[in-house]
């Protein structure tokens, strides 16, 4: 199946059903069946490879990419297809080489092989609690698509989902830690009971944006409904001096929000007036599954972007007794060793 950008994001869908096991039917209302608990405690992987073709947001390149199913205990794994015989790059935080307009890993072995703007993907993922896919790609950056997470949700429906045979692996915020910037932005994690709650809030000159704030636990269904349709957004000031420096070349009015003081240049507007904080919350849902696992944690972001949600990553893993992993075999306790 091919998905292009063409699709608009309201599509309405029928999620496929995941190969779960037999729901019972004498299941309490309200309470989690067994299947539930299946896939909330064991990993996932999607249920049939899929594809989608866009362009690039900052390269401007027609790119296509294929999420493939992946074995337990493989991650999320990016794989060029253009570049020959190269290494696979795993999303993960301390592969993360740029992280000025969006994500950027790369292979320590090869530099210069990279994947840009993986967050709306990553974020996706992450609300569908996919544990593992190998995604090729034949260019240096994801499709851009509609700018928002939205159709790569759509995508993750679409391939569906299957539950391995191997539970699932969670980090647990043990202390709280923060990073700062001299302009009052900070990001945190703070120990929590269960699953990860997050908080943004952001503050521009921009009439429009001005002060927002948005704070949800991370469900699928929450992130499908408040933050998955919000589009990245850009001033109409930037555009110039971002395509001086090779930046912004795919960008349009069809794939990111264009600000211009008190309006944007959208002919259709926003698709909600807190769209910008509600992008920055879906932002750091990618961010910060570049962990290598779901996190059990609150999250707190204020102006925090790509670059602080990474120094956020790197200073919990700078401590052992920042965090412990739960539900884990020895299996993905290594996996987490070798990356931290
Ligand atoms: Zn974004």
């Amino acid at each position: 199946m091919q998905i292009t950008a063409e699709i608009p994001y309201r599509t309405p869908i029928a999620p496929s059903t995941p190969s779960l096991p037999a729901r019972s039917s004498t299941a309490l209302p309200g309470r989690a069946s067994r299947a539930t608990r299946v896939a909330a405690s064991h990993q996932t992987t999607l249920n049939e490879a899929i594809t989608c073709v866009g362009t690039g947001l900052h390269s401007g390149a027609q790119v296509r990419m294929t999420l493939h199913p992946a074995e337990a205990g493989h991650g999320i794994v990016f794989r060029r297809t253009d570049c020959g015989d190269t290494p696979l790059i795993p999303a993960l935080y301390d592969h993360v080489v740029d992280t000025r307009l969006s994500t950027v890993i790369a292979h320590p072995d090869a530099p210069s092989i990279r994947v840009a703007t993986i967050e709306h993907l990553m974020a996706a993922l992450h609300a569908n609690r996919v544990d593992n896919a190998l995604i090729d790609i034949d260019g240096p950056e994801t499709p851009v698509l509609d700018g928002s997470a939205a159709e790569f949700d759509f995508l993750l429906q679409c391939a569906g989902s299957r539950v391995l045979d191997a539970p699932r692996a969670v980090i647990e915020i043990l202390r709280h830690v923060v990073v700062e910037e001299a302009n009052g932005a900070f990001a945190e994690l703070r120990p929590a009971r269960s699953g990860l709650a997050l908080a943004m809030s952001i503050d521009f000159d921009a009439s429009v944006i001005g002060q927002q704030r948005h704070a949800m636990p991370l469900t699928p269904e929450r992130f499908r409904q408040e933050v998955s349709f919000c589009r990245t957004f850009v001033d109409r000031q930037e555009i110039e001096a971002l395509r001086k420096i090779g930046l912004a070349r795919g960008g349009s009015l069809d794939n990111a929000i264009v600000v211009d003081g008190d309006g944007v240049l959208n002919p259709c507007g926003l698709r909600h007036p807190k769209e910008f904080v509600r992008h920055k919350l879906m932002d750091a849902v990618g961010d910060l599954y570049l962990a290598g696992h779901t996190l059990q944690a609150g999250f707190m972001g204020h102006k925090s972007g790509h670059g602080l949600n990474n120094r956020l990553l790197r200073a919990v893993f700078a401590s052992q007794e920042n965090w412990r992993l739960v539900g884990t075999d020895r299996a993905a306790a290594q996996t987490l060793a070798v990356s931290a």
